[in-house]
C-alpha cells in the first residue's frame, strides 16, 4: 500500500505519529493509499524549519521571488495532465474538470508573478518640514493554510501563491481525503527554485489544525472548508492573536426571471448544479424561477437535459461528472434526498441507486431534482454538496431577491434575465458576496478576489487578488526627518500637527 508522507524542508518526511487515514479511489470505492497524520511535535518541527528559512527568502528581492513564480507557472503547464489525473483519481471529478482545478490555481500564481508591483509601498516626500513618510508591506513570517477536499490544487494555490510571493514561509495542511496533488505542487515549487523550507505540506486532521491555530510562531491562518469548522478556526485563531480568514459553506441560488433565455439557463444549470457532482462551493443547487409559467417551462426543459447527463468514472472522457468523494458523503447526500421526500418536497428525479457497470463499489449518484421546495425545509437551509438541484418557486422579483439574502449562506448567486435594470437592482441589493449576471459560476478572476458573506465567510480580507497580498503582509509606516543641523532646538509637549 502506497504511503503519502509530509513534505518538509524540501523533502519527504515520514510521519512518526503512528496515525494514518485511508485515501480512497472514489471510482472503485477501494482504499488506494494511506496518508500520515501529523501530531503537534511534527508540526512544530516543520514550523521551526520554516521559521529558519523565512528571513533569507524575505530578503530576496521581489523580482527574483517573481522569477520562481514564473518558473512554477511553466512547470504547472508542463505537468497539468499528470496533476489532473492524480487529482481525479483521489477526488473523483472528471479529468477535464480537474484541469480547471489546476488552471484556476495557476491563474493566481500568474497574478503573484506581478509581486514587485503589487507589494510596492508608498512614499510621501515633504509630509512636513524636511519630513518624508514611507509605508512598506512586509511579510508576516510563517503562515499556514488549511484546505478542503473539493479543490486540492486551486485552493492551496489561492493561499501559497500570494503568501510565498510576498516573502512568507507557508505550512499547508491539505485535506486528508486527496492529499497527493498538494505534495506534488510543493515538489514543483522546489523544482522552480524555491528554497527548501518555504513551502511545507503537513498532513493531518482536526488534531493538527488545532495545533496550527495555537502555534505561537504561525502568524496567520487561512482556512477554507465547512462553516462550523470555519467559524471555530476563526474564533480560536483570533483568540491566539493571529490574522485569520475562514471561508465556509454555501447554498447558491440561481434566480430565473420570466424574460430569461431558458435554453441557456438549462445548459448553464447542468454544469453548475451537477458538474463535479455538485461538490463546489460555487455550485448552483437552488434554482428560483419567478412566476408559475417560468417554473413550469423551466422544469419541462430540465427533464430531458438531466436524462441526457452521463455519470461515469473520472477517466471517462464522455462522463459529465464522476463519483462523490467518499462513502460517508454519498450516504449523507442520500439521507438529504430522503429528508426532502419526508419534508414534502416533490422528488421529480431520484438519483439514488446508480451502479456504474464495472465500478459497482464506486461512490456514484445520478442527478436528483426536487420541485416545490419551501424555504422552511431543512433540505433548503442546509448545504447538501451533492448532485441535487432544488426548485424553489417565487412569485415576484422581490421574493426571489429575499431568498438568497435571508439564507444563512451568502457565497454566490446568479440572476438570469435580459433586463439590465432588474439585473442591476438585484446585484446592488442582494446580500451575497459574489454575483453572476447570466453567469452561472461567478468565481472572480485572479486579479479580483474571492469571498462570501454571512456564514460563507468569516474574514475581513478575501482570498487572492489584492486582498491576498494584504492578508499576507503587514504595513509598516516610517516617518523620517533629517535636520540640516544648525537650526534652533525646540521642545514641544503637544502632539505635533502639520
Ligand atoms: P471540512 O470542513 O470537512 O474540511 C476542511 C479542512 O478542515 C480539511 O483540511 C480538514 O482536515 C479540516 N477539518 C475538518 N474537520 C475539522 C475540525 N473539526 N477542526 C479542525 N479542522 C477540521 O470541509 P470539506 O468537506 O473538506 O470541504 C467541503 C466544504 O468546504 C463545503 O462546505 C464547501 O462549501 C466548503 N468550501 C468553501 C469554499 C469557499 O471558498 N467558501 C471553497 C471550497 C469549499
Amino acid at each position: 500500500m502506497r504511503n503519502i508522507e509530509h513534505f518538509i524542508g524540501g523533502q519527504t518526511v515520514v510521519g512518526t505519529s503512528g496515525r494514518h487515514s485511508d485515501v480512497f479511489d472514489p471510482n472503485s470505492g477501494k482504499v488506494q493509499a494511506k496518508v500520515s497524520l501529523a501530531n503537534a511535535a511534527e508540526l512544530d518541527r516543520a514550523v521551526r524549519n520554516a521559521a529558519e528559512a523565512q528571513p533569507a527568502w524575505a530578503a530576496v528581492n521581489p523580482q527574483r521571488r517573481a522569477r520562481v513564480m514564473f518558473e512554477f507557472v511553466r512547470l504547472l503547464n508542463a505537468h497539468k495532465q499528470e496533476l489532473a489525473e492524480l487529482l481525479a483519481s483521489e477526488h473523483g471529478k472528471v479529468v477535464s474538470d480537474a484541469h480547471g482545478d489546476v488552471l484556476r490555481g495557476l491563474e493566481v500564481i500568474e497574478f503573484a508573478c506581478g509581486i514587485p508591483h503589487l507589494q510596492k509601498g508608498e512614499y510621501t516626500q515633504g509630509a512636513g518640514p524636511r519630513i518624508d513618510v514611507y509605508s512598506a508591506h512586509q511579510p508576516l513570517g510563517v503562515v499556514a493554510g488549511v484546505t478542503p477536499f473539493n479543490f486540492p490544487a486551486m485552493i492551496p494555490m489561492w493561499m501559497f501563491g500570494p503568501a510565498i510571493a510576498t516573502g512568507n514561509a507557508f505550512i499547508l495542511k491539505p485535506s486528508e481525503r486527496d492529499p497527493s496533488v498538494p505534495v506534488r505542487l510543493a515538489e514543483l515549487m522546489i523544482e522552480a527554485g524555491l528554497p527548501p523550507g518555504i513551502l511545507n505540506v503537513v498532513h493531518g486532521d482536526k488534531e493538527i489544525v488545532d495545533a496550527i491555530v495555537a502555534h505561537p510562531t504561525i502568524k496567520a491562518v487561512s482556512f477554507v472548508g465547512s462553516s462550523d469548522v470555519a467559524q471555530s478556526v476563526y474564533a480560536a485563531g483570533a483568540a491566539h492573536g493571529k490574522r485569520v480568514q475562514c471561508m465556509g459553506g454555501a447554498k447558491n441560488h440561481g434566480i430565473v426571471l420570466p424574460d430569461a433565455d431558458l435554453d441557456q439557463v438549462v445548459a448553464d444549470l447542468m454544469g453548475a448544479a451537477y458538474g463535479s457532482a455538485g461538490e463546489r462551493c460555487m455550485a448552483l443547487p437552488v434554482v428560483v424561477p419567478v412566476g408559475e409559467a417560468t417554473a413550469d417551462a423551466l422544469r419541462a426543459k430540465l427533464l430531458p437535459a438531466i436524462a441526457a447527463l452521463q455519470v461515469g468514472v473520472s477517466s471517462n472522457p464522455d462522463a459529465h461528472y464522476g463519483p462523490v468523494v467518499s462513502a460517508a458523503h454519498k450516504a449523507r447526500i442520500e439521507g438529504y434526498i430522503q429528508l426532502g421526500v419526508d419534508e414534502g418536497a416533490e422528488l421529480v428525479v431520484d438519483g439514488r441507486g446508480l451502479k456504474v457497470p464495472g465500478h459497482e463499489g464506486g461512490f456514484f449518484l445520478a442527478p436528483t431534482l426536487f420541485d416545490h421546495v419551501k424555504p422552511t425545509m431543512k433540505t433548503y437551509q442546509d448545504e447538501i454538496f451533492g448532485p441535487v438541484l432544488q426548485i424553489v418557486r417565487a412569485h415576484s422579483f422581490e421574493e426571489a431577491l429575499q431568498l438568497p439574502s435571508r439564507h444563512q449562506y451568502g457565497n454566490g448567486v446568479s440572476i438570469f434575465t435580459r433586463s439590465g435594470d432588474a439585473a442591476r437592482e438585484f446585484a446592488d441589493r442582494v446580500e451575497v458576496g459574489m454575483v453572476g449576471i447570466n453567469v452561472p459560476i461567478p468565481v472572480p478572476v485572479a486579479y479580483h478576489s474571492f469571498g462570501g458573506w454571512k456564514r460563507s465567510g468569516f474574514a475581513d480580507l478575501n482570498q487572492y487578488g489584492m486582498d491576498g497580498v494584504r492578508f499576507y503582509t503587514r504595513t509598516k509606516t516610517v516617518t523620517q526627518r533629517w535636520p540640516k543641523g544648525g537650526e534652533a532646538v525646540e521642545q514641544s509637549f503637544v502632539i505635533p500637527t502639520l
